[in-house]
């Protein structure tokens, strides 16, 4: 199974995707499946950076030189060759074995920022998303819901200072806006989560979601 954590800046997907993972090992998900014992049954990963060659493109997209500028649709391209060589490398292997992947951000992350955030032609992104992930899909895609500033205050508190600095609250508005039409657009495929509510809280949900999608 592949499940994908979505969402706008400091929404808490880093941390809800750990707990997910602990829960999932604790509660023994892995355990009926007897004939993939060799694997880990849970994975984490995410996008940029699930992959030696995306750690290099994540570095480049998020720490570029002082000399170094990137422009729109080369940073799309960019993006698309970290999730290309993570699905190849990464992430169709492992499904294949069984295990469960857990994954920072995924095909939604790249509508959301480079489409609506910077207005790239929607339709070209999604072609190119195809061309990525060669039709592979999530099978769950939990947007936490945050609400933009609440998520910019965090992150500035956690004291991250990439993109989001440089980009204004207008921009991740838009980036907002984006997820909440993915969300209307694919119902079956992306819950939403309330991440304005306590860590806790959060993960609970979560785990509830999970039980009910996945057992019958
Ligand atoms: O919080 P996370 O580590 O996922 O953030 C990665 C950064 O990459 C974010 O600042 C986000 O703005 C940026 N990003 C982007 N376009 C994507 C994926 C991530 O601008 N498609
Ligand atoms: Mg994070």
């Amino acid at each position: 199974k592949l499940i994908v954590f979505e969402g706008v800046e400091g929404c808490g997907k880093t941390t809800q995707l750990r707990r997910l993972r602990d829960w999932l090992t604790q509660s023994g998900w892995g355990e009926f499946r007897e004939e993939q014992i060799q694997a880990e049954p849970v994975m984490v990963t995410r996008e940029p950076g699930g992959t030696n060659l995306g750690l290099e493109l994540r570095r480049l997209l998020l720490e570029p030189g002082k000399e170094t500028t990137i422009q729109e649709r080369a940073e799309l391209l960019l993006y698309a060759a970290d999730r290309s060589q993570h699905v190849e490398e990464l992430l169709k292997p492992n499904l294949l074995k069984g295990v469960v992947i857990l994954c920072d951000r995924f095909t939604d992350s790249t509508i959301a920022y480079q489409g609506y955030g910077r207005g790239l032609n929607l339709s070209l992104i999604s072609q190119l998303n195809d061309i990525a992930t060669n039709g592979l899909e999530s099978d769950l895609t939990l947007w936490l819901d945050i609400d933009v500033e609440i998520g910019l205050a965090r992150k500035r508190q956690q004291g991250e200072i990439t993109l989001m600095e440089q980009a204004d609250l207008a921009f991740h508005r838009r980036v907002q806006q984006g997820f909440t039409e993915l969300a209307k657009a694919h119902p079956q495929r992306i819950i939403r989560v309330d991440a304005n509510q306590n860590e806790e809280l959060i993960a609970e949900q979560i785990q509830k979601i999970l039980n009910a999608k996945f057992t019958q």
